[in-house]
Order: C-alpha cells, then structure tokens, then sequence
C-alpha cells in the first residue's frame, strides 16, 4: 500500500459508522468523518483525537452528487487522497408495502444505493491512480427479506450487486470491494425502531438476542473489526465478498 493511508467514512457521527472511523485511525489511518450535519461529527473526531489520531470533520449528504464530489475533493486536499471508503450512511423508513410512500421509497435508495454510488464514484479517482484502494459497503442480514422493510432490504441487496461489480471493474486497479451484512446491532437506528412499535429497547435487545446463534445482540464495535479486517493486508485477496456480522447465518 502507498504511504498516504487517509479513510473516508459515512454515517460517521454516530453508531456504527463512528466505531468504524474510530477503531481505523487506531489501526493508522487518517479519517475523514463524514455525516449530514458537520457539527455532529465533533464527538468522533474528538474521541480519535485524543487517541493520538487524525481527523476531518466533513458535513455531506450522500445523495447529493455536488456535494459528495465536494467532499470527497475537501478530503484529498486537506488530508491527502482518500484510498478507503466505507459506505456507512444510512436511513429506514419503514413501512409495509401497501402503506409505503413513493417518499419512503426514494429516501432509502437515495441514501444508501445513490450516495454510495456517487461516493464511490468520487474516491475511485484516487484508488485507481494509487493502484490500491479499498471499499467496504454497509449491506444488512435485511438484503435476504424484512418485513416492513420493501424499500431497505431493496437497497441492502442492491449493494451487494453494486459491491460486486465493483469488484469486476476495480480490481486490476488493486482495489478490493466489499460489503458488510450485519445483524441487529445496537445503535439509534435499533433503538428508534424498537420506539416506533411502542416496546421498551432493553426489551427490544432481549427479544432479538434469544433469536440470534451466540444469544447477544451486536455492538457497533463488531462491525468496526470486520472493517478494520477487509482493509488491511490480510484482506488483499478478499473481493467482492458480503461477510454475514450477525451472531449466526442469519439474525
Ligand atoms: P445510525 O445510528 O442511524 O447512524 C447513521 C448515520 O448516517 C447518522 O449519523 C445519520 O445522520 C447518517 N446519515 C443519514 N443519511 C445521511 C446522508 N444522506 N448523508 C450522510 N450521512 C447520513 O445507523 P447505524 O445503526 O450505525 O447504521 C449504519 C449502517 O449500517 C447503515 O447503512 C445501516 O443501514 C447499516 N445497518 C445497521 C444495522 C443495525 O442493526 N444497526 C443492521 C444492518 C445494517 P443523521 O443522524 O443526521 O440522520
């Protein structure tokens, strides 16, 4: 790998995709931590700071294709070029079929399959001119069915395509392409869904975890790691993969 190890993540302000930026700029990477809203970005940088690390705050919406190209070139110019991204931002709009909105609809594919094509599309740039990159794309164990999720689990199934063909296109450039399926993990997206059908979180978690193999629920840490893991050198051989983070083959 070149000696400029700079990792975009989105979503970064919080839950997983915070654990994520965290735990690389432990393994030495500097880290564009990117979110919606710039201010909410403050604690993640904070925590890597005072770890002895490097951070950028960096406000973007994803789905926006000028402001993703402007983040992704802040990124290069102020921290060097970007040769990670993970594709971490994310909503739900919930609902079942018959009840759910064209909004609903286009919100969910708009952040998670358009933004993590035009981010992509930005950084790619970068990675095929160092001749090594790495993307890691968060698919969800959602992509193989979820009711009340027709618009998600569309989404997470499509990244798993996107992330394959990824692969196909990039990897003579030495770059790796990758996606993530995690189970229930423990953040605010759980915890609203938990709030949205009236039952209490601890509650929510217990439920979960006596349906899932090893009989816990995840922690945004769990993910970090199998990140952390697909873009060091043990993973150079590793593309084009979706790695089930779910306690079991399925949560
Ligand atoms: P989270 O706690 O809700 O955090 C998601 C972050 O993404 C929030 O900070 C949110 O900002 C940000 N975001 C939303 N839309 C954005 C946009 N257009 N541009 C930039 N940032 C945006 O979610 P999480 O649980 O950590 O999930 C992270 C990823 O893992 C998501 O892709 C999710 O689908 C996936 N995943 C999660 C689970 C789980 O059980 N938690 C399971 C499978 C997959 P705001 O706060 O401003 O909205």
């Amino acid at each position: 790998m070149t000696d400029t190890r700079v990792a975009i993540v989105t979503g970064a302000a919080r839950g997983i995709g915070a654990a994520t930026a965290v735990r690389l700029a432990r393994e030495g990477f500097a880290v564009a931590v990117c979110d919606l809203d710039e201010a909410a970005c403050a604690d993640t940088v904070e925590t890597i700071t005072k770890d002895g690390g490097t951070a950028l705050a960096v406000g973007v919406d994803v789905a926006d294709t000028a402001r993703a190209d402007a983040a992704v070139a802040r990124v290069a110019a102020e921290l060097g070029p970007p040769l990670v991204l993970v594709n971490n931002a994310g909503i739900t709009r919930d609902n079942l079929l018959f009840k759910m909105s064209d909004d609903d609809w286009d919100a969910v594919l708009s952040v998670h399959l358009r933004g993590s094509f035009v981010m992509t599309r930005a950084a790619q740039a970068h990675m095929t001119k160092a001749g090594w990159g790495r993307i890691v794309n968060l698919s969800s164990v959602s992509a193989l069915g979820n009711r009340g999720q027709v618009n998600y689990s569309a989404a997470k199934a499509g990244l798993q395509g996107f992330t394959k063909t990824l692969a196909i296109e990039l990897g003579r450039f030495g770059v790796t392409a990758n996606a993530i399926a995690p189970g229930f993990i423990a953040t605010e997206m759980t915890a609203a869904t938990a709030a949205r059908v009236g039952v209490d979180f601890e509650d929510f978690k217990a439920a979960a975890a006596r349906e899932i193999p090893v009989r816990r629920v995840g922690v945004p840490e769990d993910i970090a790691g199998t990140v952390a893991f697909l873009v060091g050198d043990d993973a150079s051989f590793v593309s084009g993969q979706v790695i089930y983070v779910a306690g079991g083959p399925r949560a």
